[in-house]
């Protein structure tokens, strides 16, 4: 496989990360919210009303959450789910995010291509995203008259950082002819100058979906080698990687398995080759939860963002022992209840795109949803 490396700048943050404050430091407010109006602040206090509202909601994630703990999130997950009633508005939260949010506000979780997928088929007036920018963006391009917000524009991603629209145009003029595919982390920038996107878990399949012996895939070059290793059709790779798959080592795998030789090693395409080589199963984070839902290990290790453990934890309910390296997204981790709340509140931060760049970008998404 052919790594290309093309030397660029380093970059300052891209302008539709950096929040919108005015002079004053008071945050303007967004077009939505200057439409739909401000709603006032409920009252956060726990009490023995939220504690009885939110009983349920706290014994799906209890396996996972000290019960000290939850008098801190419990005011904010019925406030956001009264919010949501008000607003119409939904949660699309990634398996990435912490189990309060994914567990207990959330209306819709999943992997990237399933959160696209359903995005698009929303009723509700506003999506609020529980994941980061790109996927925001996403949902934005499925949805173009819906009020898409995330919750922190700061929650962004080093495979979304490493490439630009620029980038893409400049492969394009080096390899003329080539299909591009690019994975969806990616901003809608990029996704306007490719020919189609896809996912972790439907990467082999776009690819071969095109019919031709030579791809562009951008911007991860792991979930590159991974594909080029599944295919005939020669990849030329883009040098993006995943900031914490790529911490992963074959070694620190090696040494689970040394310390208990039955475990279950399941890893994201994300990882490097040595690591993937070193565990047992490789694929989407869907697909891993699939492993441990249906193969019901005794003991299994996730290699991948740390908070998906905790949710497949408090999803199977106790079958599994979960060893947990916990590496942390930082991104991820910027969504959190209270900025969730502000969210429904404010109405911020709203996903704005500029329309044609959205047809273009639109077009590679649905591509890919078309394939199946
Ligand atoms: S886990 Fe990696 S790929 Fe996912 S949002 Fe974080 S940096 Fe991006």
């Amino acid at each position: 496989m052919e790594a290309v490396r093309i030397n660029t700048p380093v970059r300052p943050a891209p302008a539709h990360l950096v929040p919108a404050l005015s002079g004053s430091k008071t945050p303007v407010l967004s077009a939505a919210a200057r439409r739909l109006g401000v709603l006032p602040m409920p009252n956060l206090a726990w009490t023995p009303e939220v504690e009885r509202e939110t009983a349920h909601l706290y014994e799906k994630i209890r396996s996972v959450m000290p019960p000290v703990e939850w008098p801190f999130h419990a005011p904010y997950v019925k406030a956001i789910n009264d919010l949501k009633k008000q607003r119409n508005a939904v949660i699309l939260a990634h398996n990435y995010q912490t189990p309060e949010i994914y567990n207990c506000v959330a209306d819709v979780v999943g992997d990237s291509l399933q959160l696209a997928k359903l995005a698009a088929s929303s009723q509700a007036d506003i999506i609020v995203q529980g994941g980061v920018h790109f996927m925001a963006e996403t949902s934005k391009l499925l949805n173009p008259d819906k009020i898409v917000l995330i919750p922190d524009l700061n929650a962004g991603c080093s495979l979304a950082a490493s490439i630009t629209g620029a980038d893409v145009r400049l492969l394009c003029k080096t390899y003329p002819g080539v299909p591009v595919v690019a994975y969806v982390n990616t901003s809608a920038e990029v996704k306007a100058e490719v020919d189609i996107c896809c996912t972790s878990s439907n990467a082999v399949k776009v690819v071969e979906s095109l019919g031709v012996d030579t791809v562009i895939f951008l911007p991860d070059q792991y979930l590159a080698k991974y594909v080029a290793a599944r295919t005939k059709v020669k990849i030329i790779a883009w040098h993006g990687a995943c900031e914490v798959h790529e911490r992963f080592t074959a070694e620190e795998l090696n040494a689970y398995r040394a310390n208990d030789p039955t475990i279950k090693i399941i890893a994201h395409p994300e990882c490097p080759p040595e690591v993937i080589a070193a565990s047992d199963f490789a694929g989407s984070t869907a697909a891993m939860i699939d492993y441990v839902k249906t193969q019901k290990p005794a003991r299994v290790l996730l290699v991948t963002e740390c908070s998906m453990a905790d949710n497949v934890q408090a999803e199977t309910g106790g079958v599994t022992e979960f060893v947990k390296p916990c590496n942390l997204c930082p991104h991820m981790k910027r969504i959190t209840l209270p900025k969730i709340l502000d969210s429904l509140i404010y109405l911020r931060e709203e996903v704005v795109i500029d329309p044609a760049l959205a047809v273009r970008a639109r077009e590679s998404v649905e591509r890919m949803i078309r394939l199946g």
